[in-house]
């Protein structure tokens, strides 16, 4: 039988997962895999560019695959190309340098871009952004950013969560002023409480970082150059260097223009198909599932298992239900969220404990001995435990109470070093 064609748009986490997963249960035999990415390497940890940037990884240790990967397992992986159009009425991808692939199953694993809110003057007199007003999403964000703040002496990340840390963390050090500034009252508002954000806050504190936490920038300042930035009150910082991390748009366009419906991302079922074509599949930040995106490592590991299942056998019964949680490196420090963190009914029950010299924080909220929600702070490793029992919805034994109310095991790489 010859080999069925599937093509995938974009090598991030997610394009790149998918083809591990497909070529994991046999699909090198089903399938002539050809992957499009506009970024100009194979696939690399996106996770790991505040290392990058900050110099203590090299960009060649966060490569998941190189391009000898591909070739040695006859994946035609085409850098450097952007898909420009779909046609599927052709099944054809039409990218750019005049390539055009016809596939029989397409993934969309298209990602998402970084959101810049309209502040005032982001752009110059000929519509193009200030310079020294970038994104932090690639590779090559990375080195634009590296070489922006090696001039640079004072730089700006703009918002509070994940990647504006991550940002931060990447350009804190080498005897930069490094400003974080938040409109919002707390960092990481969407995944942490009051504790455990004043706990992050005083982690990008210690590495140099000043926080500015209740202050929104309403204007840029500069020619073609940024060369500050405007608070709502009317107060002004110099800067050299803006990194905004306001929030991501999902990279839907294409998907758009072939047909497809889209809401905030690719309107996805269960079974990450998409909703008008059975040979059109999309997973990872650009794919939305009911109401919502879950572009975290374990989802897409997840997603992109459930899709391989599913492109090899039709009949699979693997479906893709949503993740209740997210594990994450926050300035260097492990975090694990689940569910719903606030007791919200009085009949909630709290378990929390508390070791601020260690880093340790454990919050279970509980309902009628089921867990609702968590956060981990420091040691995560209750976190598969505690995911299974929130995913199972059964009452917790007394054993595994007893579990959570326990004090967090000190290794050996905790204790405080002896002089
Ligand atoms: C700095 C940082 C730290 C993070 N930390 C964590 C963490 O600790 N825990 C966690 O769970 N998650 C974390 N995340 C989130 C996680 O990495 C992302 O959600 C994940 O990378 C999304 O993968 P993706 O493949 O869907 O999208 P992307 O990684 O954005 O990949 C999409 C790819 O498709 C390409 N593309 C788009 N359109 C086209 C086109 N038309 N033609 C060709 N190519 C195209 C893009 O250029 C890109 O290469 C972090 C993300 C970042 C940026």
């Amino acid at each position: 039988m010859p080999k069925q064609r599937l093509v995938v748009i974009g090598n991030g986490m997610a394009g790149a997962r998918l083809v591990e997963e497909v070529l994991a249960v046999g699909g090198a035999e089903r399938f002539k895999i050809a992957i499009f990415s506009d970024e100009a390497s194979g696939s690399y940890d996106r996770m790991q560019l505040a290392d990058v940037m900050n110099g203590s990884q090299d960009e060649s240790e966060i490569v998941l695959h190189d391009f000898a990967w591909y070739q040695d397992r006859q994946i035609q992986l085409n850098v450097g190309k952007r898909v420009l159009a779909v046609s599927r009425q052709a099944r054809t991808v039409y990218g750019s340098a005049g390539a055009a692939e016809p596939y029989d199953q397409l993934v969309f694993a298209t990602g998402s871009s970084p959101y810049f809110p309209p502040l005032e003057h982001l752009f110059d007199a000929d519509g193009q952004r200030l310079a020294g007003v970038t994104g932090f999403r690639t590779l090559a964000d990375c080195s634009a950013i590296s070489a922006l703040a090696a001039q640079a002496g004072r730089v700006v990340v703009i918002g509070g969560g994940l990647l504006a840390l991550e940002a931060a963390r990447g350009l804190a050090g080498n005897g930069r002023e490094v400003h974080l500034i938040h409109s919002g009252p707390r960092l990481m508002s969407q995944q942490l409480d009051d504790y455990a954000a004043e706990h992050v806050r005083s982690l990008v504190e210690h590495a140099g970082i000043r926080v500015h936490l209740n202050r929104a920038v309403r204007a840029l300042t500069g020619q073609r150059s940024v060369s500050g930035l405007v608070f709502s009150d009317g107060t002004v910082m110099d800067c050299e260097l803006v990194v905004v991390s306001a929030g991501l748009i999902p990279n839907t366009w294409l998907a758009y223009q072939c047909g497809l419906t889209v809401e905030r991302g690719i309107a996805v079922d269960s079974r990450l198909r998409s909703l008008d074509d059975a040979n059109v599949h999309a997973l990872g930040e650009c794919a939305q599932l009911r109401d919502r995106i879950d572009g975290s490592a374990d989802a897409i590991a997840e997603q992109a298992r459930v899709l391989a299942a599913r492109l090899l056998d039709g009949n699979s019964s693997m479906c893709y239900r949503g993740q209740s949680g997210v594990r994450m490196k926050v300035m260097g420090t492990n975090v694990a969220v689940l569910g719903s963190i606030h007791a919200g009914e009085a009949r909630d029950q709290l378990i929390e404990y508390r070791e601020p010299t260690r880093g340790q924080y454990r919050k279970v909220v509980l309902r009628e001995r089921r867990v609702i929600g968590a956060i981990l702070l420091g040691d995560v490793s209750a976190f598969p435990v505690l995911s299974a029992a929130f995913e199972s919805n059964a009452r917790l034994s007394e054993c595994e109470l007893a579990a959570l109310l326990a004090p967090i095991e000190v290794k050996a790489t905790d204790l405080p070093r002896v002089a």
